[in-house]
């Protein structure tokens, strides 16, 4: 049933990742999630990835209306023996974000030309962001839940659980929108 993304969910597999084909229409878009970023989030405005620096949801929910496909990506780490997760989290993300990339660039060059991907957590290729312009724009993707995606019930939608307050299981998340 995959077909043409067979390759890339093989190759996801080559980079430790577990790819999920979805139907684009299979992902919620909510403006309820903004409320998540904007209060209560410590790194709200703090990186070009994120709100306000972003495009609003109603601006991404036009432009995923333009795919018909998406790999749901799922990096999952055994944190069990880390001390301090949310010190850890940085070098988790970045390294899950690289391998996701390497996956978008792979979608391209089989001909997936409009392959976006959103990436696990906000952007750190920089210690500190600008906040004026990226100095890394090819590196720069913005979150799934900095434009309104509702992870939690995209995951359920492809038969997934998303599980929260579990420091002992590390599940980075991103979305390949493929077209
Ligand atoms: S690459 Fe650097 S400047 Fe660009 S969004 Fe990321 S942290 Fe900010």
């Amino acid at each position: 049933m995959l077909g043409k993304f067979d390759d890339l969910v093989e190759k996801a597999s080559g980079l430790g990742l577990k790819a999920y084909l979805v139907d684009s229409e299979d992902i919620p878009v909510e403006n309820r999630i903004a409320l998540k970023c904007a209060y209560g989030c410590r790194g709200y405005g703090k990186r070009l990835s994120c709100p306000p620096n972003v495009i609003s949801v109603e601006e991404f929910r036009k432009i995923i209306g333009e795919y018909n496909s998406a790999l749901l990506l799922i990096d999952e780490r055994d944190t069990s023996q880390v001390s301090d997760i949310l010190e850890a989290w940085g070098e988790i993300r970045k390294d899950s974000f690289h391998k996701m990339l390497e996956l978008e660039h792979e979608a391209f060059r089989e001909g997936f030309t409009f392959a976006h991907l959103l990436r696990p957590g906000s952007c750190n290729e920089c210690d500190i962001c600008n906040l004026k312009e990226c100095i890394k724009p090819e590196l720069r993707r913005f979150a799934p839940e900095a434009v309104g995606i509702n992870l939690q019930k995209a995951m359920e939608k492809a038969g997934l659980v998303l599980e929260f307050c579990k420091p002992e299981k590390t599940i980075c998340v991103g979305v390949l929108l493929l077209e």
